[in-house]
């Protein structure tokens, strides 16, 4: 089992790591709310969990410019 972190912005892949190698705790999943763990993470049909993260690009973009915050999706 794998997971993969994806960028919730521009789709791209982050990067992924085995299971073995993290715990929820590392990622710190055990600290959100049932919610955000619903939004933030899916399961494939073959057990991948995908993690929505924001990728290094987005980072910057966000914070240059502040008010794209508000969009929920855009091109970089
Ligand atoms: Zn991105």
């Amino acid at each position: 089992m794998s997971i993969l972190l994806q960028c919730r912005h521009c789709a791209d892949a982050i990067g992924s790591v085995s299971k073995s190698e993290v715990s929820e705790t590392m990622l710190g999943i055990n600290t959100l709310s049932q919610k955000e763990q619903e939004e933030m993470i899916e399961y494939k049909e073959d057990g991948t969990m995908i993690i929505q993260s924001i990728c290094e690009q987005c980072e910057d973009t966000l914070t240059k410019y502040p008010e794209f915050h508000e969009l929920h999706y855009f091109i970089h």
